[in-house]
């Protein structure tokens, strides 16, 4: 009994090991903090209006991606996934070239991009199609009234537009959709559509960004414009069980991308495990729209302290040297103790629920995956 024990703690150890340079097979990056578009439960804007004034609006160029990213690092890579928190891709200015450096570097490498695919010529969707990237379109309705409520900014008609574009090129589209009360009655429809244009797969998802029974939208001036409503069809479950403070602080945390190989770079030239740590470096206390310190956000902001935000930066630090050197901080901040991540509690924490799978409601999948034609 003590033998099995032992091999489960060593299991567990293992499990916790951050990966080495070399084991990286997925990079997340976000290549710009910009976009045209003002989503109400974004982390870039306030509700909907004016962007925070916290939020550094970095982009990456295509100089940085190459010295950033070497040949052979790029080839070791199974995807590239450029999304991030604050920023749409097709708006940073070198989206294209720096995927087109990619795919010249490794012929086998999985493209991936998540955009609101409101932007851009028909020759940018094109010749990102003929890449053979996988595109997540955001299409949070069927009709053009009710996907702008949450999509603000974008046009429903260009979008379909691209993506037609994209697909026709011979890229891989899937059509996201985000699900709320103003919008449920269209999920049918939009599903149907999906699958005639062509998209590879339709993904309903809902939100846990809602902190009472209702979401209110602003204006650039702060305005309340509209209201928005969880979707009572199809409910969060994530929304109905959030797990307790107690259970956070000494739950097990199993880390979802370490098993991944998967690194996360921000527009701002940080480097971390994930996207849920790049998302609250700008929380900082006593900046202006910061949100209310926390025991989640003070935990990161005492860590990234300890190590140094700079040293965190590829702008100031080569990648084989964050990953190995520094990124292993935040992987022995898991025990039970004064100086757990919260965050990673919150997001990896085994409390029964996980609160990022659970976003995901429903998949259609039209064709299979990863092959267009057939
Ligand atoms: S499209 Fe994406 S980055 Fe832009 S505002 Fe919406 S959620 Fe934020
Ligand atoms: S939140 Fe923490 S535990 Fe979860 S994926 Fe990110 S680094 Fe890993």
């Amino acid at each position: 009994m003590a033998k099995v024990a032992a091999s489960f703690r060593l299991n567990e150890r293992m499990f916790q090991r951050l990966y080495s340079y070399a084991e990286v097979r997925n990079l997340h990056l976000e290549p710009s903090a910009k976009c045209q578009a003002a989503c109400p439960m974004c982390g870039r804007n306030v509700a909907g209006g004016r962007p925070r004034a916290n939020l550094p609006l970095n982009e990456v160029t295509l100089a940085e991606f190459v010295a950033w990213f070497s040949p052979a690092f790029l080839r070791q890579l199974s995807t590239l996934t450029f999304c991030g928190n604050f920023g749409d891709p097709i708006i940073a200015q070198d989206c294209l070239p720096m995927l087109e450096h990619a795919r010249r570097m490794n012929r086998r490498l999985h493209l991936n991009l998540i955009t609101n695919g409101s932007a851009r010529p028909a020759s940018f969707w094109s010749d990102l199609g003929a890449l053979g990237a996988h595109a997540h379109f955001a299409l949070d309705g069927a009709t053009e009234e009710t996907h702008r409520r949450y999509r603000r900014h974008t046009r429903f008609g260009t979008i379909l537009q691209n993506a037609a574009t994209f697909m026709g090129a011979g890229g891989r589209a899937t059509w996201d959709m985000l699900v709320f009360s103003h919008n449920e009655h269209e999920v049918e429809t939009a599903r149907t559509m999906a699958r005639q244009m062509g998209f590879e797969r339709f993904v309903l998802k809902s939100t846990t960004r809602f902190n009472g029974p209702d979401h209110r939208v602003l204006d650039d001036d702060g305005r309340e414009v509209d209201r928005l409503h969880p979707s009572e069809r199809f409910p969060a479950p994530a929304l109905a069980a959030r797990p307790d403070r107690q259970a956070l602080a000494s739950c097990p945390i199993r880390c979802k991308v370490i098993p991944e190989g998967s690194v996360y770079v921000a527009a701002t030239g940080h480097v971390f495990p994930c996207c849920w740590l790049g998302a609250i470096l700008h929380e900082k206390p006593g900046l202006p729209d910061s949100r209310k310190s926390s025991a989640v956000h003070q935990s990161f902001h005492e860590l990234v302290g300890r190590v140094g935000e700079d040293r965190l930066n590829l702008r100031e630090t080569p990648l084989a040297v964050i990953i190995e050197r520094y990124l292993p901080h935040f992987t022995r901040a898991w025990g039970p103790g004064p100086e757990r991540l919260m965050k990673c509690a919150q997001i990896c924490g085994q409390v029964g629920i996980d609160a990022f799978t659970s976003t995901y409601l429903s998949t259609d999948q039209f064709r299979p995956s990863g092959n267009p034609a057939a």
